[in-house]
């Protein structure tokens, strides 16, 4: 499947815009967005390194104690500390709504499909170049301190 343009009605201003989302029952498959609009483009299944996090998450003491559906949670949550920022150096997150181009909230009332996006929109895939450099040592106490702080 490929990433799909969808139309977005802002809860707030009532624009409407086009965004790239990704279609719903495409399993693994997620764009992330950061809080400047960009968008990053993750497929879980084929992304080592959503395995790194995931172990990771499971070893977490608190976190290991979760039913799969929470664990779910909070590996979505923490995953983006594995991501390299956005050009602008703002953290992509998973599940995070593009922003109304205008007047920036990222409240959406409804949204709905489009087609296919045009290619001179397309976006790149997440990238780990950062995290590709930490030791063991470092991954785990980067993912276990946003683990920390996301269950406080
Ligand atoms: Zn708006």
């Amino acid at each position: 499947m490929t990433p799909t343009l969808f139309s977005l009605k802002c809860e707030d201003c009532g624009g409407i815009f086009t965004a790239v989302l990704a279609n719903t029952g495409s399993y693994g498959e997620l764009i992330l967005y950061s809080r400047a609009g960009n968008a990053a483009w993750l497929n879980a299944l084929e992304d080592p390194v959503f395995d790194e996090v995931t172990e990771l998450v499971k070893a977490h003491p608190d976190a290991g104690k979760l039913d799969d559906v929470d664990q779910a949670t909070v590996l979505h949550a923490v995953f983006s500390v594995a991501c390299d920022p956005d050009p602008e150096h703002h953290r992509y997150v998973i599940g995070g709504m593009p922003p109304c181009p205008n007047c920036k909230s990222q409240k959406i009332e409804s949204w709905e499909p489009v087609g296919a996006l045009p290619a001179e929109r397309s976006i790149p895939h997440v990238t780990h170049a950062w995290w590709n450099g930490l030791s063991p040592e470092e991954k785990r106490s980067t993912v276990h301190q946003a683990i920390d702080h996301y269950l406080l």
